[in-house]
């Protein structure tokens, strides 16, 4: 049987976005997590303070404003935005290095980094938004992550409204009402892009080899 993924193909860069609480972090973290997927997951900087749970270098790369702004005057961040009142960017050389070996970025950043990638990088992104079911549901899953004051838990949610209006500029939405549900629907959208005819670089050798083999007969 044939390995589709040993036909050439240029590498794909994932990115999700959603308001906070809407799951994706959760989505992005298990996609990555499995080596099936061959996934890379971009490590963003951000200033805002670590949470009890996160990981430096894991999670996040966590640095002050100075550190951030040195990154962003040496063009070392792909992109960049101020979320909640806090800076995020992605740091540019492990990109290049995925992307140039061939292989797929999954990315969790907000609206405003996607644009700045689609700018650069735009017939390599593949764009998908999860919305939650409810916005009382939002409410309940920021409330029960219980890592958030309360006065930052109002602010995501006020923000989120802002968030959500952005929804029309992805390739593909998930309302993830059930999370079982919103990764199977995640896979499905990795699996068929990666089998997309203008992605694959390889494929036109790989028909002139199929017809070079005549009617198939020994
Ligand atoms: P959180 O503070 O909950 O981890 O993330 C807040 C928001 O910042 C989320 O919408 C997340 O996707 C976004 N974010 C995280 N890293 C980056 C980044 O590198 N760039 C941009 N533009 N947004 C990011």
């Amino acid at each position: 049987m044939i390995d589709e993924t040993r036909i050439a193909r240029r590498g794909l860069i994932l990115i999700l976005s959603s308001p906070s609480g809407a799951g994706k972090t959760t989505l992005t973290r298990a996609i990555a997590a499995d080596p099936s997927w061959a996934l890379e997951l971009s490590i963003s900087v951000t200033t805002r303070a670590r949470r009890p749970s996160e990981i430096d270098g894991r999670h996040y790369h966590f640095i002050d404003r100075e550190a951030f702004e040195d990154l962003r005057a040496r063009d070392d961040l792909l992109e960049s935005a101020e979320v909640h009142g806090n800076c995020y960017g992605t740091p540019r050389r492990p990109v290049e290095k995925v992307l140039g070996s061939g292989r797929d970025m999954i990315f969790d950043i907000d609206y405003q980094g996607t644009r700045q990638v689609r700018s650069k990088l735009s017939g390599d992104v593949v764009s998908v938004f999860i919305l939650p079911p409810s916005m009382a549901e939002l409410r309940h899953r920021l409330e029960r992550r219980a890592e958030d004051s309360a006065e930052t838990i109002e602010r995501r949610l006020a923000n989120a409204r802002t968030e959500i209006q952005r929804w029309s500029e992805y390739d593909y939405v998930i309302v993830n009402d059930d999370l079982q549900n919103a990764f199977t629907s995640l896979q499905g959208i990795l699996a068929a892009e990666r089998l997309k005819r203008t992605r694959r670089t390889g494929l036109g050798a790989f028909v002139e080899q199929l017809l070079a083999e005549g009617d198939g007969r020994a």
